[in-house]
C-alpha cells in the first residue's frame, strides 16, 4: 500500500499549509525523517479561533439528532479508511501494525459512535416550581470554543477523546496534535472538512511553546482541554487564570498494582506482561509500580521477570511484534537514565531488560526492577516506557498507605481471590479508576480521569459531555 500523507491544516473549509517552522517528523523505528510538516503561524491561530467563533452559534443550536448524525459520520470514514489511518499510527509512533489496527482504531470509531448516541440521550435536569409563579428549569448548554491540545502516545484516540464529546456537546475546536505525532490528525483534517460545517473544528500543527502557547492565551477561546504533562498542565492553569477560561487536565499517571498474597500469579504476571508494557509503557495507566505481598514476592519477580523478557519487539515482520520503540530518542534516553540510577542503588536489581536495543531506532528492552523501596526514583516518578518496578509489602496498610502516597492519582489496581478484601481495598485507593484483577480496561462508556496532579475532568462516558458543556438556570415568570 502506498501511504499517502496529509500535510494541510485545517482553517474554517480550507485546508493550506501551515506558514512558520518546519517541524522534523521521525520514524522512531528507525530514527530517519518520514517529512516535514509547516507549524501554523500566530495569524493562521487568529483565523483558526475566528473561524470556531463563527461556526460556534450555529453549531450550537443543532438539534443533538444533527449532531449525532455528523459524530456517525465521522466514525464511518476512519472505520472505512482503518488501514490508512493504522498505517500512519504505526509509522508516526512506532506502533506494531496489528495494535494500531486491531486495538487503537476499533476504539477510536467506538468513541465516535459512543458519544453519538450519548448526546440524544442526555439526562434532563430538574424542571419546577421553587418561588410562587416561577418555573425554573436547568438546561446544558455548551461552553463555546475549546483549544484542545493532545500528546503523542495515541494521537488518534486522545483526539477522538477530545473531540467527539466537545463537538457532540455543541462546542466549536480548535485542536493543536503533538508536534511529534501530526499525521493521523491531518488526515483526519480533510474527513472533517468533507463532513463537518466550517469552522466546527480546526486543526493546526506546531510545538507547545509556539502555537500551544498561543492559542490557550486567546482570548477567543473559552476553555483549554489538555491531555498531557503535568508541567504541561499547570502552564494551562496559568494562562486560563488570565481570562478564566475553563480547563480540563488529563496530565500523568504512576499506577500501583497491589498483589496480595493470595492473588492469581500466573494472571497477575500475564496481566503485567501485557498491561505494563503496552504502547512501550507510554501510557498514562500502565501497570508500572508494582506493590507484591511478601509470601508471593519471590514467584512473582521471577516469573514476571522470565514472561517480560518474551515480549517481542523490533522483528523485521512488524506482525509479529507485541511493543514498539519508544517515541523519540530522547524519551529513550529520559528511560535508559531512570532505569540507571535505579540500578545504582545496592538494593534494586535489574531482572531483565536494561538496556537500548538496535540502531539508529529508539527501542529499549522492557525492564524489571526488583527490590525498589518506597523512596526510590523508579517508584515515584513517571518513568513513559516500558519499565516495571516491584516492591515487597508487609501488610495491607502498607501497601495502601504506599500506593496512595504518590503525586498522580489516575489508575490503580488490586490483585486478589478474595472479594472483600478487593473491595474494602479499593474503596480506600486514591485513584480515579482501580481496576480489580485485571488493569489497563477502558470502556466507551465508563469515566478515564484522574485525582490530584493527575488532573481533573473525566474523559469518555456521559461524563465527558458534562466537562463539555455548563449548566445554565433558566426561569419562568406566570402570567
Ligand atoms: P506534553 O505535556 O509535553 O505535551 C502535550 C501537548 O501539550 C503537546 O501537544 C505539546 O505540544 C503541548 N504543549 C506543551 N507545552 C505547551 C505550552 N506551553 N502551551 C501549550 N501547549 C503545550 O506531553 P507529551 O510528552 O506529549 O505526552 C506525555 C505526557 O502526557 C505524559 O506525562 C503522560 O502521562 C501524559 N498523558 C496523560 C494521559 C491521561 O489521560 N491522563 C493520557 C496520555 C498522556
Amino acid at each position: 500500500m502506498t501511504l499517502h500523507i496529509d500535510t494541510d491544516l485545517l482553517i474554517g473549509a480550507a485546508l493550506e499549509p501551515g506558514q512558520e517552522t518546519r517541524e522534523r517528523v521521525l520514524n522512531p523505528r528507525t530514527g530517519a525523517l518520514i517529512l516535514e510538516v509547516a507549524e501554523a503561524s500566530t495569524d493562521q491561530v487568529d483565523r483558526a479561533v475566528t473561524a470556531a467563533r463563527a461556526a460556534f452559534d450555529g453549531w450550537a443550536r443543532t438539534t443533538p439528532a444533527e449532531r449525532s448524525a455528523a459524530l456517525l459520520r465521522i466514525a464511518d470514514r476512519i472505520e472505512r479508511d482503518a488501514e490508512g489511518f493504522a498505517a500512519l499510527e504505526a509509522l508516526n509512533c512506532g506502533k506494531p501494525i496489528n495494535a494500531a489496527l486491531n486495538d487503537e482504531i476499533p476504539a477510536v470509531v467506538d468513541c465516535f459512535r459512543f458519544f453519538a448516541g450519548a448526546v440524544r440521550c442526555q439526562h434532563g435536569a430538574i424542571a419546577g416550581e421553587y418561588l410562587a409563579g416561577h418555573t425554573s428549569m436547568v438546561r446544558r448548554d455548551a461552553v463555546g470554543v475549546v483549544a484542545s491540545i493532545a500528546p503523542w502516545n495515541y494521537p488518534l484516540m486522545m483526539m477522538a477523546w477530545k473531540l467527539a464529546p466537545a463537538i457532540g456537546a455543541g462546542n466549536a475546536v480548535v485542536f493543536k496534535p503533538s508536534e511529534q505525532t501530526p499525521l493521523s490528525a491531518l488526515k483526519l483534517a480533510r474527513i472533517f472538512a468533507e463532513v463537518l460545517p466550517e469552522g466546527v473544528v480546526n486543526i493546526l500543527p506546531g510545538r507547545g511553546e509556539t502555537v500551544g502557547n498561543y492559542l490557550i492565551n486567546h482570548p477567543g477561546v473559552d476553555m483549554i482541554s489538555l491531555t498531557g504533562d503535568v508541567a504541561t498542565g499547570k502552564k494551562m492553569l496559568q494562562a486560563a487564570s488570565k481570562s478564566v477560561k475553563r480547563t480540563h487536565l488529563e496530565l500523568g499517571g504512576k499506577a500501583p498494582v497491589v498483589v496480595f498474597d493470595d492473588a492469581d500469579v500466573g494472571a497477575v504476571v500475564e496481566g503485567l506482561r501485557a498491561f505494563g508494557y503496552y504502547n512501550a509503557g507510554q501510557d498514562c495507566t500502565a501497570a508500572c509500580r508494582v506493590y507484591a505481598g511478601r509470601k508471593i514476592y519471590d514467584r512473582l519477580v521471577a516469573d514476571l521477570s522470565s514472561a517480560v523478557s518474551t515480549i517481542r519487539l523490533g522483528n523485521a515482520d512488524d506482525t509479529t511484534n507485541e511493543i514498539g520503540p519508544l517515541i523519540s530518542l530522547r524519551q529513550r534516553d529520559r528511560v535508559a537514565s531512570f532505569v540507571e540510577r535505579a540500578r545504582e542503588l545496592a538494593h534494586v536489581e535489574v531482572t531483565t531488560g536494561g538496556a537500548t536495543m538496535g540502531d539508529g531506532g529508539f527501542y529499549y528492552r522492557p525492564t524489571v526492577i526488583a527490590g525498589a523501596r518506597q523512596e526510590d526514583e523508579i517508584v515515584r516518578r513517571e518513568v513513559f516506557g516500558p519499565v516495571v518496578s516491584v516492591t515487597p509489602f508487609a501488610e495491607v496498610d502498607q501497601a495502601v498507605g504506599w500506593a496512595n502516597d504518590s503525586d498522580y492519582g489516575l489508575a490503580s489496581s488490586v490483585w486478589t481471590r478474595d472479594v472483600g478484601r478487593a473491595m474494602a481495598t479499593a474503596a480506600r485507593l486514591r485513584y480515579g479508576c482501580t481496576w480489580i484483577n485485571t488493569h489497563f480496561m477502558l470502556v466507551n462508556e465508563m469515566p478515564h480521569g484522574g485525582l490530584k496532579q493527575s488532573g481533573y475532568g473525566k474523559d469518555l462516558s456521559a461524563y465527558a459531555l458534562e466537562d463539555y458543556s455548563v449548566v445554565r438556570h433558566v426561569m419562568v415568570r406566570h402570567g
